[in-house]
């Protein structure tokens, strides 16, 4: 039996940072206990049903057996070992799994901590194969409006130039280049590929590579976009000499309806990011993945290696934890529980629409895959949405203008549509009542 008492709380409140919030943020962190299945135990032993998958990554659902009897069998081995000089059986394995999974050729891993440092890697990848190229000149990054790439600086500068951080931190960083990112929904836009193309065209010889999230825009909008753009971008940056960078941190390992979202447009990037539900949710843990022909030519140039080289890289905990989910999805019916959530979202949520009028203002509802989003006209009050929310049972936190839902794979039609209701009685709700 867990206790979070008053004292830990206002330690909480007083002293630990929260993602994008101050430290005087008025506290108010549901504290958790336990999770198990779809569930998260709060303090007060109530028992919510997440919405979450935290973050996109816990999607075989929380206290796995299997998962948890690997990172055991694991410990009982060795928790961590420099991977200086040095390797290990969870780190081949887990390389083995993901060579078998991603596309031809796409077999060269950087093994790393988080997303956002696969994206520093990816970029640094990019840089130093251009300099290999003797096209020294080769620096900037091509991103699409509406991106988010993660928290550190060159990830900061490829998100989008709006939403992002860069009137902050104007002047540290890097300015790229953007385009517009093509529609929700709907056929493939022509004017989108006509402006990808132009802006290729113009800045080539300075461009070292496009970035994008394909098929889903995650953390900058939720926004999911025709995959025959991808097609287009691949043919494009082929065509004038640019590395292509594929962000599946959010999308990677089933989350889309595909194992990538890459196979919705049957393309490969020269570059791969994965990461967030790499560990089924356990642990941190990210990769860069790269062609051949991308690690043959940085181990032709100067200096001769990739400059890049984490304390805890490869962390053998982490490796044979994503070993393990690998084999959970390997083994599991991921592609019938994915397909069938995304029909129950689509039925359920789609009565969101009726409540524009009355209501919170509904401006889209979409669904790809595991991921429902109700996008309104309006931002809500993050905290009295979910502290409502709570009060009904179910885990969902709400971002800007967006409630949305991407549950573990392993959720139950009860469970599903105690979300789903949820959402629509929230966007129901008379405007200023929430
Ligand atoms: C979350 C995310 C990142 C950053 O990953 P972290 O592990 O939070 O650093 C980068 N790109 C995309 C698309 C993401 O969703």
């Amino acid at each position: 039996m867990t206790i979070f008492d008053d004292a830990m709380a206002a330690f909480d409140r007083d002293h630990l940072w929260h993602p994008y919030s101050a430290m005087r943020g008025g506290g108010g962190a549901a504290a958790v206990v336990a999770a198990r299945g779809v569930h998260l135990e709060l303090a007060d032993g109530r028992q919510l049903v997440d919405g979450m998958s935290s973050w996109w990554a816990a999607i075989h659902g929380y206290n796995h057996p299997v998962l948890n009897e690997a990172l055991q069998r694991q410990l009982a081995q060795m928790a961590h070992v420099m991977f200086g000089g040095l390797t290990h059986p969870a780190a081949v394995g887990l390389g083995r799994r993901l060579c078998a999974l991603l596309p031809d050729g796409l077999d060269r891993i950087f093994f790393c901590d988080s997303g956002s440092v696969s994206v520093e890697v990816a970029v640094k990848m990019a840089l130093q194969y251009w300099r290999a190229k003797g096209k020294p000149g080769k620096t900037r990054l091509l991103a699409l409006r509406h991106a988010y790439h993660g928290d550190t600086f060159a990830a900061m500068s490829v998100c989008d130039p709006d939403a992002g951080m860069h009137r902050l931190f104007r002047g540290t960083l890097r300015e790229q280049l953007f385009v517009r990112a093509p529609r929700c929904g709907g056929g493939c836009d022509i004017w989108a590929v006509a402006e990808l193309e132009r802006m290729l065209k113009e800045h080539a010889r300075e461009t070292a590579a496009l970035i994008l999230e394909p098929v889903v825009q995650g953390a900058g909008g939720m926004r999911i976009y025709n995959a025959a753009y991808l097609r287009h971008a691949r043919e494009l940056c082929e065509r004038h000499g640019v590395l292509l960078i594929f962000d599946e941190i959010a999308t990677g390992f089933g989350r889309t309806g595909r194992m990538f979202a890459l196979e919705h447009a049957g393309v490969a990037p020269d570059i791969l990011c994965i990461g967030k539900a790499l560990t089924g949710g356990y642990m941190s843990l990210a990769a860069t993945v790269a062609h051949g022909e991308i690690s043959g030519t940085l181990d032709g140039g100067e200096p001769g290696v990739l400059m890049h080289g984490p304390t805890f890289m490869a962390n053998p905990l982490a490796c044979a934890v994503a070993c393990a989910s690998l084999d959970l999805l390997a083994r599991g019916d991921w592609r019938a529980r994915v397909a069938h959530i995304e029909s129950r979202l689509a039925e359920e949520l789609a009565p969101c629409r009726a409540s524009t009028s009355t209501s919170m203002g509904v401006r889209d509802v979409r669904v790809k895959g595991a991921i429902g989003v109700v996008e309104l006209e309006r931002e809500v009050n993050v905290a009295a949405l979910c502290r409502a929310f709570i009060e009904q049972g179910v885990w969902i936190r709400p971002f800007r203008n967006l409630i949305y839902l991407m549950p573990p794979y392993i959720i139950g039609d009860a469970e599903l549509s105690q979300l789903t209701a949820a959402v629509r009685r929230a966007v129901a709700a008379p405007r200023g009542g929430l």
